[in-house]
Order: C-alpha cells, then structure tokens, then sequence
C-alpha cells in the first residue's frame, strides 16, 4: 500500500518566458482553484502572481511540490482568455508566460485597493457670497455624491488649489474611499438612438447587429472616409449592449482618439473605459478590476485591451483594421487584428474589420468566403468624394530648393483667400533626411544603427530615427573640418514647413508630427484648433491621416507621393495606397467640396493611378496579381528569422549554422541568410533569414524543431516573427 498522501496539485502558469506550467500543491483544506484562478506562489527565493492552468494537471507529480502562497482577491480569467493566450503563444512561437504576462501585466490590480480621496459638498448650507470659481465647484458636484479632487477641478475647471481651500474652509467635506468603493461609471445606454441612417446605412447596421448573439463571424465593414462606418459600428455596439454582452473596440491610435470618445460619450451618454498606455496607475487598477468583475460594457482600446479579461465579449470591432500599428513589433509579436479574429472565434463573438483601404490580407479572407464583406459606397449626408489631381512633378518642377510645385502654390493660396483651410502632407519627420558635407561627401550616419541622421532643426539636433541616438547639430564636418560645407537634402516636415511660412505669409500654420508635440494631449489640443478653425494651414505626417474630422478642409497636398513606394517591401505599395487615400478622405468631409493634389515624378505608378481614379479594388486586383505570381502573403506564409549579436562573427556564425540546420521539405523555401537591412540595430550586428511555407503547412512545429538544432549561444538571439510586417 502507498502510504503517502496524495495531494491535490495545480499547474500554474507564471507570466515568465519559461518552457511551461510548473506544478504545487494545493495546501490542506483549501477548496481546488479552477483553471483561471490568479495565485501567488514561490519561484526560488522569490514570490511570483501566476494563473492556474489546469486543475488536474497529467504527468507524474515531481517529488516535492512548493505549495501555493494565496489566492488573490480578484475573479479567476475567463477560459476563453486561457485559450486564447495558449493560441497565441502556439501561433507566435513565444512562451505561454511571456504571452500571459500581457494578460496580467497590472500587478497592482491584484492587491487590496488603496483609498483614494473624494470630496463631497458639506452638509452645511453654502454662504450667500461665493466666487465665482467656487460656485462652479458646487455647481459640477450636483449629481455627484462625490468625486476626485481632480476630477472635480477638472469638471469644474478650476485649479485644484481652489477646492483644497474649500475644504479648508468647511464648504467641502473631504473622506477615504477603497479604490473600489467609488461607484462605478453609469453605463452606456443603447436605447439613445443615433442619427437618421441612409437606407443603405441601415441594411449594413441590421446585418451586424443581426450577427451579435449568433456566434462568431467576421465582416469587412468597407467604406469610404465618411460613409458612416462608425455610426453603423455603434448600431451593432448598441445591440450588443442591449443584450447584455460587452463589446471590445481596438483603434490603431488610442492616445488620438479623443473624437471618436467623444462620439461615442454623445451617442451612448458616458465614456467607454478607454485602454492603453497612457492610463495613469490608479485608473489601470480599477479599470481592470472592474472588467474582470464583469462591470464593463464597452472597452475601446489599442491592440494590448485584446488580453482583457472580458468574460462576456459580444462583439469586436478592430477599426481601421489595415494599419501596420497593429502589428506589435517587440516583446510578443502579434498582429493584432488577426488576432482580434481568434479572440472572436474562441469567444464565439462576432467580429467587425473596418476600414475605407482594407488589407489584401482580409479582402482575400472575404474572397475564400472566410469572411463576409459588407459595403458603404457613399459619403454621409451628400458629400461628395474629393477630386484628385495629379501634379507631374517633371513638368512642374519647384523652384530650385523648394518642394511645392507652382500648381500646388496656387491651390494653397486660393484656398486661403477663400478663407477654408488647407493640409500638406509630407511623411518624414524633421527638416531633412540628409545631412551632406559639400567638400567631401561625408554623411552623417548612426553609430549605432545602419541609417542615416536626420536633421530636426527645430530642436536643433541630428536623430536617428532607429534607435533614438541624437547629437548637436554639427558647425564643421567631422570627416574634413570644413566649415559652411553642410548642406540638408530632401524634405522633412519641418522644411516643408519653413517653405510654407515663406510663400503663405500670414496664415495661421502649424506642424503636426509625433516629435514636435509633448504627448497626446498635445496632439488632441492641435485637432482642436484645426477643427475649430484656428489654424488655415497644418503642415503634418501620417499622424493626421488618422480619422480626424476638420470640415472646413477643402484642400489636401500630398508633397512627394513617391516617398513611400520606394521602400521597397512587400506591403509599400498598399501602405502607400492607404495613407495617400486617408490622408485624401481627409478633405471635403462636410457641405464643401474639397480636392486633392498629388505631386508625382512616376504618374504611371500603378498606386499613384489607382488614387488618382479613388479605385480601390482595381489597386487591389493588381496588388494580388503581383503577391499571387511572386508567391507572397496572403498567397503563402513568412516567417522571419532575425539574428543579432554583438559582433558580426558571433552573427554570422549562428546564422551559418541556422541556413546549415534549415528544414528540407518540399514546400518550404528558406531564403538567406543575408545582412538585414538594418545590419545594425541599436548596437547589434543582425542577419535575416526568411522562411516560406504554404499556407496549409503547419509551420510552427517545423520551425520549433529547426530552432532545438541551432541553439543560440553567447551574445547571439533568435527572434521568430511570424507573419512579419517590418523587414529592416
Ligand atoms: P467613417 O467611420 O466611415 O469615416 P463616420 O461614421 O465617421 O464615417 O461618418 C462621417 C460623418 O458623417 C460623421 O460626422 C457622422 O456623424 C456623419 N454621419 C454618418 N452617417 C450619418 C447619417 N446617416 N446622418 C447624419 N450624419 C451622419
Ligand atoms: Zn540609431
């Protein structure tokens, strides 16, 4: 007979870039946690916060199982979650912990709420003579049992000096609250109904709100800027609520979102819980503490709100769903939308891809008859699509060292004197990609990185736009010693901008681009003014292509059309295609009709003719033909091996033994190795190998099996990228 006991034990996941789960015990007497259930267990000397993976874990138990340490006071994960993570880390090649480890990453949620101060206006009755800030005080407290001091000042909009000296003074009563005492947000209300849709609005909002409690299904939502494809989204977001389930929202730019909150704060009468990284402590810990206690109806956020735990999803909608923001380059690498499709099917939601230049990618699903396409072809309210033209920049050349051609000069100045307001785009940030040193060619160039420095004059400093490295801009060239040998060559943001200031003296003009604005506020504050008219000309980078509604806009310049096509990857003529199209929907959206300009020195391209005729299936029925006849995604799959070391032999060397070790099988071509593009990265020397298999081969495992055979060894890393988006 045996005479152990056997204990009950648990395997636990913990959000570390381990092979597995680890197995414990589960002490005496206490009732066996389910999988989800989150713990703290030791790990060595140290304690760690993990997930039960499965409550009967098979295998023999190892002889001496550490006990768990704690339940921790928070509901368990929802198994679809658990699945979903497990996916992932399968599909992605990463560990499962290191993909858990987004679904737990707010530590602090785990941990008894702290108290958090309220004010609430004291009992007293207020004495007859207020100022006038004060009054507003007690005027943002009606309805409001009590608030944050700083959400008070904020509502009231005063400092909050203003409300500590009324605590002072007896007229507010300050108290403590446990961070999960403070009454939750009301919740959106569905029956709030939305504009009047056009016929066709309505067919497509019926259809998505039929899907919602059908079980999963993905659609393409195609329509043009400003054909209503959001209002149509909300109609589904509204059934979704109406019947009881949660609806999640990805946005490739969260933090620039502050229209598309405030259209919804307007249809559905209070904010969604917002999620991304600009969220302070407090509101990550009780956002998601309440969504895992199943209190949040509606989730907009970036592409990490996917590892939520939202226990009664409905629906998704992933909005803009070709942008390459979705694509998660560090860490876990994960393209988020497809994704969002898995999240669905394991959850057996619907999903909703929306996008006005959907990826080749989905418009292939939708051809497989994986995916449902539904279509919005007009612009909302009568407003007519923006008129193209292209400016051959061969026959209308600039001035010597300008960028705008006479054509585009005119376009601006008219549109100014009509008193509208008028947008360049130019897709680089800073003065001037180049610096050149006349006398001897010298170009400045990272130390760190293969690429060059960009000047940002404005900050007076060179950038490397890779890895961050800057340095003062130089007086004397560092190779040759001459002085007032520099020259900047080609245009950035900044230069167009001084051009700009040159020609159009007078009018109101600002630059929008990442690098010139402090943070997303800033940003939010720059759309207001272009929205409010206070600015005639924004000069700006693909940060204003993104969903931003300005409706006294007529006039769109886009200054080099071609910077983009040269890039030379797999996806730059659609991301071409697709920022050049959204940056032109951003013209002409309300009774005025707006233009666009193009400026081209290759007016053949077939990009450049498929915008000039705003004909985006012909670009795609030819953007096809190419992948199909070359073999490309989303005909096959490529998985991208990147090595990096500190010296280039420690690179090489792996890489020579990785193209040694290759798999040979008859459908999977391995290319490479070769330098990568950015043979240096940061400080490390990096080679690239490129697999590619069909898209029924199931090339994880193959890839695993190749990886145990060329191990990483001293300074050297592998880093698998399934399905890339960046090739440097
Ligand atoms: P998209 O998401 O396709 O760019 P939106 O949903 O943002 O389009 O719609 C563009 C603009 O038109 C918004 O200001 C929206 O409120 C308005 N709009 C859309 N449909 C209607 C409608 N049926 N009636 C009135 N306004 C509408
Ligand atoms: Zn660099």
């Amino acid at each position: 007979m045996d005479r152990h006991q056997t204990t009950a034990r648990v395997s636990v996941l913990l959000p570390l870039p381990l092979t597995g789960a680890y197995d414990y015990a589960v002490p005496e007497g206490w009732s066996p946690p389910g999988p989800g259930t989150i713990v703290r267990v030791p790990l060595g000397p140290r304690e760690v916060v993990g997930v039960v993976w499965s409550s009967n874990p098979t295998g023999p138990a190892p002889p001496r199982l550490k006990p768990l340490l704690e339940y921790l006071p928070v509901p368990p994960l929802p198994g679809p979650l658990l699945a979903f993570i497990d996916w992932v880390a399968r599909y992605t090649l990463s560990p499962p912990g290191s993909v858990l480890r987004m679904a737990i990453s707010v530590l602090g949620a785990f941990q008894p709420p702290p108290a958090v101060e309220v004010v609430s206006r004291s009992p007293l009755p207020p004495p007859p003579r207020l100022t006038v800030a004060r009054a507003r005080v007690l005027a943002a407290l009606e309805g409001h049992p009590f608030l944050r001091p700083a959400d008070l000042a904020v509502t009231a909009e005063v400092s909050t000096g203003v409300i500590k000296a009324m605590v002072q003074a007896g007229l507010l009563t300050r108290a403590e609250f446990g961070e999960d005492d403070v009454p939750p947000p009301l919740t959106p209300d569905w029956r709030r109904g939305g504009p009047t849709l056009s016929p066709t609005q309505s067919h497509v909002a019926a259809a998505l709100a039929q899907s919602i409690g059908g079980g999963y299904g993905t659609t393409l939502l195609c329509g043009v800027t400003g054909s209503g494809k959001t209002e149509v989204y909300f109609e589904a977001i509204a059934a979704c609520l109406a019947a009881g389930q949660q609806a999640l929202i990805l946005l490739p730019e969260i933090a620039l979102s502050a229209q598309w909150l405030e259209r919804f704060e307007h249809r559905f009468g209070v904010a969604p819980q917002a999620w991304h990284s600009g969220l302070s402590g407090v509101e990550r810990r009780t956002g998601w503490r309440r969504i895992a206690r199943g209190e949040v109806p509606v989730v907009v956020g970036a592409r990490s709100a996917l590892f939520l735990p939202l226990g009664r999803l409905g629906l998704i909608v992933v909005d803009e769903e070709h942008d390459a923001a979705f694509k998660q380059e560090d860490g876990v690498l994960y393209q988020a939308r497809d994704m969002a499709v898995v999240r669905g099917r394991l959850a057996n939601a619907p999903v909703v891809l929306a996008s006005a230049t959907p990826s080749l990618e989905t418009v292939t699903n939708v051809e497989r008859g994986r995916y449902r396409r539904l279509d919005l072809p007009d612009r909302a309210g009568g407003a007519s699509l923006p008129e193209v033209t292209v400016i051959d920049l061969r026959r209308h050349a600039p001035a010597r060292g300008r960028y705008l051609s006479p054509p585009l000069e005119d376009a601006v100045r008219e549109t100014l004197a009509a008193g509208d307001q008028a947008l360049l785009f130019v897709n680089r940030r800073g003065y001037a990609p180049l610096t050149l040193c006349r006398a001897c060619g010298h170009r400045f160039e990272c130390r760190q990185c293969s690429a060059l420095l960009v000047e940002h004059r404005l900050r007076r400093k060179l950038v490397c736009h890779h890895c961050g490295y800057s340095e003062p801009e130089p007086h004397a060239c560092p190779a040759c010693g001459a002085t007032d040998a520099l020259v900047a060559w080609g245009p950035g943001v900044e230069r167009i901008a001084e051009e700009a200031a040159f020609l159009f003296s007078g009018a109101r003009l600002e630059v929008m681009s990442s690098d010139l604005l402090a943070d997303a506020k800033a940003a939010r504050a720059l759309v207001n003014r272009m929205a409010e008219r206070e600015v005639d000309l924004l000069i700006g980078t693909q940060m204003i292509a993104k969903g931003h509604n300005f409706p006294h806009l007529t006039l769109v310049g886009i200054v080099d059309a071609d910077l983009g096509l040269r890039g030379g990857d797999l996806r730059a003529g659609e991301r071409s295609f697709q920022v050049l199209q959204q940056v032109a929907g951003r013209a002409g959206r309300a009774e005025k009709p707006g233009r666009v300009l193009l400026q081209t020195t290759d007016p053949a391209n077939p990009v450049i003719q498929a915008l000039a005729a705003r004909d985006l299936d012909g670009f795609l029925a030819v953007e096809a033909e190419e992948r199909l006849a070359a073999n490309m995604p989303p005909y096959s799959r490529l998985v991208a091996l990147i090595v990096s070391a500190a010296t280039p032999e420690e690179a090489d060397r792996l890489a020579r033994s990785l193209a040694r070790t290759a798999p040979r099988l008859p459908d999977v071509t391995v290319l490479g190795p070769a330098p990568a593009p950015m043979a240096l990265l940061r400080g490390r020397h990096r080679r690239r190998l490129l697999v590619r298999a069909p898209k029924d081969v199931s090339i994880q495992p193959i890839i695993t099996d190749w990886l145990t055979r060329a191990p990483a060894t001293g300074s050297a890393r592998i880093t698998v990228d399934v399905d890339p988006y960046s090739f440097l």
